[in-house]
């Protein structure tokens, strides 16, 4: 389940072990609830019912009066049933122990600090901590994950003394993207990693010292678009001369590609920021709230089609499904056979992407044509 209530959440932890400051600099701004929370909160309690389940309990079925239930999210909470299942039946030494949404306290290391893990499953000398997201828009690394390493901390804390353990091995099960990431790390380098870098971050952010520090974490700050260490820095950013790029050297542009996500992401929160306040009654010098433009649009359908038909005239028009309706009518596997090889994916939008990122390069004419002078 998502930490909510700690100041100092496993969840944000990439955010204040980077910019300590964030913390107290975020307090007593408001964020509206997002329905991904929600529907992830939905997932996970699905989850932990199926879990629970598998351990023998005998409970109620929750999916009658879960919010956001659905086929996808059925289909998900299996597959990380099914993911745990097999990881208990390939595990090294009998009867491994299996605790689901376990509390977990690292105040040693953070004040204040305590979160639930989704999974945990101590296997001889082995503890594993696995966290399910329900999230589609990012995919997430368990390497270095600063929320997994506080995870298996947390487990360490509780379990170390009781089993001999030597290694922690961290999970992120993510059905929507296809991901399953995995990092391990002995005991001895997590606990160096917590009094080294944890809980100094940790202290620094409770008593609201530390360095501001942007990066990619800023989008997850409450305080991001009033916050001047992120408006100095996208300042510092825009000074470049964007109207003449031509004049810039390769390496410039190549520099400035990492950064112009960040300070398109920081100018939009601004220009959000600004019009939330404005439709609260905040009054901006120089700028007046309009209505945006609108489109037509019947009162009432039913009403509006009975008086076309009546008149002589059909009111509707027929449109095939899309791809996702039309699996859904038929179901995966009859989808499949009588649709085979009518199915076709165009060429995506080319984009300009790091070059760590996972997708395999494009196969331009530019590209074929400079192997091509490469080779010969
Ligand atoms: S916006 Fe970024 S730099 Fe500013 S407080 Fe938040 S995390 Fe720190």
């Amino acid at each position: 389940m998502p930490d909510t209530h700690a100041l100092l959440s496993p969840s944000s932890s990439e955010r204040w072990i980077n910019c300590p400051p964030s913390v107290r600099m975020s307090e007593g701004i408001e964020e509206k609830p997002s329905e991904y929370a929600a529907e992830g909160t939905a997932a996970h309690s699905l989850c932990e019912y199926k879990l629970r389940q598998m351990l023998g309990y005998k409970e109620p079925d929750i999916r009658e009066n879960l919010d956001y239930y659905n086929e996808e999210m059925e289909n998900c909470t299996e597959e990380y049933r099914n993911y745990i299942n097999e990881l208990l039946e390939n595990t090294q030494f009998g009867g491994p122990l299996m605790l689901v949404e376990q509390k977990i306290n690292f105040s040693k290391f953070v004040k204040g600090g305590y979160g639930t893990s989704d999974c945990i499953i101590i296997d001889g000398n082995t503890i594993h901590v696995i966290d399910f997201k329900y999230g589609k828009g990012v995919e997430v690394d368990a390497v270095n994950n600063t929320q997994m390493m506080i995870y298996g901390i947390g487990a360490l804390e509780m379990f170390d003394g009781i089993y001999d353990i030597t290694n922690v091995v961290m999970t992120i099960f993510q059905p929507r993207l296809n991901n399953v990431s995995t990092f391990e790390m002995s005991k001895k380098d997590l606990y160096h990693w917590a009094f080294t870098v944890l809980q100094p971050a940790a202290d620094m952010a409770y008593q609201g010292t530390g360095i501001f520090k942007c990066g990619e974490h800023c989008r997850f700050c409450k305080a991001k678009s009033v916050c001047r260490a992120r408006a100095e820095y996208n300042l510092k950013l825009a000074q470049y001369d964007f109207e003449m790029p031509s004049a810039l050297e390769d390496i410039e542009i190549e520099s400035l590609l990492g950064k112009l996500d960040m300070l398109i992401s920081w100018a939009e929160d601004v220009k959000q920021y600004a019009l939330d306040e404005a439709v609260k009654g905040k009054k901006w010098t120089g700028y007046k709230l309009v209505e945006g433009r609108s489109n037509r649009k019947y009162t009432d359908e039913t009403v509006v089609a009975d008086k076309v038909a009546n008149a002589g005239y059909d009111p509707y028009e027929k449109k095939i499904l899309g791809i996702t309706a039309m699996t859904k009518l038929l179901g995966k596997k009859k989808f499949e056979e009588l649709l085979v090889g009518l199915i076709e994916k165009p060429q995506g939008k080319p984009t300009l992407v790091p070059e760590s990122d996972a997708r395999p390069e494009m196969n331009t004419t530019a590209n074929a044509a400079k192997d091509f002078e490469e080779e010969n």
